[in-house]
């Protein structure tokens, strides 16, 4: 099998390269602005990498949409920060640039295995969110937390339409707060606009206050990157054609913790870590901060987040293992391990 991955640098790209390599005989064709993620794997023959902007280069991407068997377009922009500083970059990036990847796999009778969001949920009261029967709640327009829950939700319902209409191939995938090393840089964090694991990660390092986004009672499912990668890997298997014209959540129900216990669990490992009296770093405190303050205007909260993964139960057998003390301390060594490769950079320039 011939598979392109766009985005192939990011978090997921990054990790689903490695198990293709390892565990198939496929191969790649891959495309991103960088490669700091995936240098382990330039060299490896089946690993076609090319650097570019999806933006710019269409006509590699069409020519590839053609040449490959299946089309994993991952460029996006997942941050919250972002979506309310710059809500108009994430609807073009998000929605233009991958609706027209969408079209050309219609055009080319491509299958697509589409990243969607847990975010397209949003605010939905159900205890745990079905692909098939739970509503798609979203906020007010001035609102612009929303713009990405939006623009991916309008393409999952373009894809499922383009589906029955005119037959393309898909699978939409659905991540919970899948979590894990390469998830973003720590530069990304310095600037407060990283995911919550990683900022955590970064405020410990740094002795500053984690702080808590309206008191931190939300609720999230984690889930270990090697879990949902099982899972992502059955999908693209899709064997029997199991995964086509499906929804699938991946995440892990077992894994509902509050912002407040992940800031209480990171602390814990960071306490008595190693590198903290190496680094000689004072053990920060646990702060309140406001919503306002820490993500300006523009921003409103999920306050539950769990998926129901029956559906990748009963298709896949799909069960996730890793729990989340472990999950938190591969991620706390994976950053800190980036943080020692910083700092020699900087002494030796
Ligand atoms: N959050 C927080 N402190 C931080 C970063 C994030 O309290 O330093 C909160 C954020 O408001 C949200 C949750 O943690 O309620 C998860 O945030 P993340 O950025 O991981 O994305 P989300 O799960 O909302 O898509």
């Amino acid at each position: 099998m011939k598979v392109l991955i766009l985005g192939v640098n990011g978090f997921i790209g990054s990790h689903l390269v490695g198990r293709i390599l390892r565990d198939t005989n496929w191969e790649i064709y891959g495309m991103d602005l960088g490669t700091h993620k995936i240098t382990d794997h330039l060299g490896n023959p089946r690993f076609h990498f090319v650097e570019g902007d999806i933006t710019i280069s269409k006509e590699w991407i069409e020519y590839h949409v053609k040449k490959c068997d299946v089309v994993l377009p991952l460029v996006a922009i997942a941050t919250p920060k972002t979506y309310v500083t710059n809500p108009l970059k994430v609807f073009e990036l998000d929605f233009e640039e991958n609706l027209r990847v969408v079209r050309q796999c219609v055009k080319y009778k491509k299958r697509i295995v589409f990243p969607s969001t847990s975010e397209v949920y949003g605010m939905c009261p159900d205890e745990a969110f079905d692909e098939h029967t739970s509503p798609l709640v979203t906020g007010p327009v001035p609102m612009d937390r929303w713009i990405y829950s939006t623009s991916k939700q309008l393409l999952d319902r373009v894809i499922w339409a383009y589906g029955w209409q005119q037959g393309l191939k898909f699978t939409l995938f659905r991540p919970f707060n899948w979590m894990g090393p390469k998830l973003d840089s720590l530069n990304a964090a310095k600037e407060g606009s990283s995911r919550l694991v990683t900022q955590f990660v970064w405020n410990l390092i740094q002795g500053e206050p984690l702080q808590l986004v309206d008191g931190g009672a939300q609720r999230r499912c984690f889930i270990d990157v090697e879990d949902a990668m099982d899972g992502l890997m059955a999908i693209l298997r899709n064997e029997g054609g199991k995964a086509d014209g499906g929804i699938f959540n991946i995440g892990n129900p077992g894994l509902d913790h509050s912002v407040r216990e992940v800031a209480e669990m990171l602390r814990e490992l960071w306490k008595d870590h190693p590198m903290r009296s190496q680094l000689g770093v004072a053990l920060s405190e646990i702060v309140d901060v406001s919503s306002g303050e820490f993500y300006g205007k523009g921003y409103q909260d999920v306050l539950n987040r769990k998926p129901s993964i029956q559906r990748m139960k009963d298709t896949f057998g799909f069960e996730p293992k890793v729990g989340m003390k472990e999950a938190l301390a591969k991620s706390l060594d994976f950053f800190l391990q980036e943080f020692e490769a910083m700092e020699q950079v900087e002494e030796e320039s």
